[in-house]
């Protein structure tokens, strides 16, 4: 049986570890870390990640900017408050929730935040830097999966890894992060000849591919560390109930694997602590303080 790879443990000790270092950097420039979130219309899942990141600012000893617009807003009244914000000395982060209402450009307003202030790590300035080993801000969630994999397993030199799934937000960041840590990375997709047997010479799995209990027990290498991103929502037992599962057959892989990550539990609180974290990163760059001696 594989061990549990706890993201709930470990993005509270996580959080409670940049609260003190929040502490740290407001008593040393006078002033809090600033987080700024828009969002524009009613969708009730964004409207769910909004309120809990604004909690989780406020409990780390953040301000949190909140900026709720209306779903028929002008693209251009949007990219202004976006330049309004790059602009304001209170905010280090910026993050637009997505999506926006239907017929918004998104990349145009995701490329108009200041890619300094991108905690999101959505711009393409930022997909750069992580490209070119440059220092810059890291999309949270394929962030969150790497500081799991390295809790489980330190020095990832020399293993070799399968990231499944090649979006901007998860797939692409999370092979470049695994290759900036010396990994040998294979990036399968839709496209992929042989998924299973591409799986059977990982060590590290990550899944992020949005379907159900894809990744089988029996396509894994015994012992692999298998971080499975997928949230997925299906019929529950009981009748009218749903369910949350991953991407990997849990009941599989757990005994294949060497560790795992539940759904839920995994990699989903990581996300939230990770925004956090690049949040605090990029007030400590702005204000040129010394994160490591806080
Ligand atoms: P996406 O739809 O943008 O990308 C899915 C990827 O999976 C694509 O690159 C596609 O090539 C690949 N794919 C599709 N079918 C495949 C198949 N049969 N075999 C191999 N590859 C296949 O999704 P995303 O935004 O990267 O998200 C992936 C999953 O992760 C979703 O379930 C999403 O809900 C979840 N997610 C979780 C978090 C979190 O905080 N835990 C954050 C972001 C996304």
């Amino acid at each position: 049986m594989a061990t549990l790879i706890d993201g709930k443990a470990f993005a509270a000790s996580l959080r409670e570890r940049i609260a003190g270092e929040t502490a740290g950097f407001t008593a040393k420039t006078g002033r809090k870390p600033g987080l700024a979130v828009v969002l524009v219309g009613e969708d009730a899942a964004s409207q769910v990640y909004v309120r809990s990141k604004h909690k989780a600012c406020i409990a780390a000893g953040m301000e949190s900017f909140e900026h709720r617009l209306p779903a028929d807003t002008a693209e251009a009244d949007l990219l202004s408050l976006v330049a309004q914000l790059n602009g304001d000395a209170r905010v280090d982060g910026i993050l637009v929730q997505l999506p926006l209402p239907e017929g918004m450009d998104e990349n145009a307003v995701i490329q108009a935040i200041d890619p300094d202030k991108d905690v999101d790590g959505f711009t393409t300035a930022s997909a750069g830097r992580l490209l070119t080993g440059l220092p810059g801000f890291v999309a949270c969630t394929p962030l969150g999966c790497l500081m799991l994999l390295k809790d489980a397993l330190g020095d990832l030199s020399g293993k070799s890894a399968v990231v499944i799934g090649r979006s901007n937000i998860v797939g692409k960041p999370m092979a470049q992060l695994l290759l900036r840590e010396s990994c040998t990375v294979t990036i399968a997709h839709s496209r992929t000849r042989d998924l299973p047997e591409t799986v059977r010479g990982a060590d590290i799995v990550v899944a992020a591919v949005g379907r159900p209990e894809m990744v089988k027990g029996d396509w894994l290498k015994p012992g692999a560390t298998v971080i499975d991103v997928g949230i997925n929502r299906v019929p529950g037992e009981e009748e009218g109930k749903t369910r949350l599962v991953g991407d990997v057959d849990f009941a599989s892989a757990k005994d294949v694997a060497g560790a795992i990550t539940p759904v839920p539990g995994g990699v989903g609180p990581m996300t939230i602590a990770c925004l956090l974290h690049n949040t605090l990163d990029a007030a400590c760059r702005r204000e040129g303080v010394d994160r490591t001696a806080l």
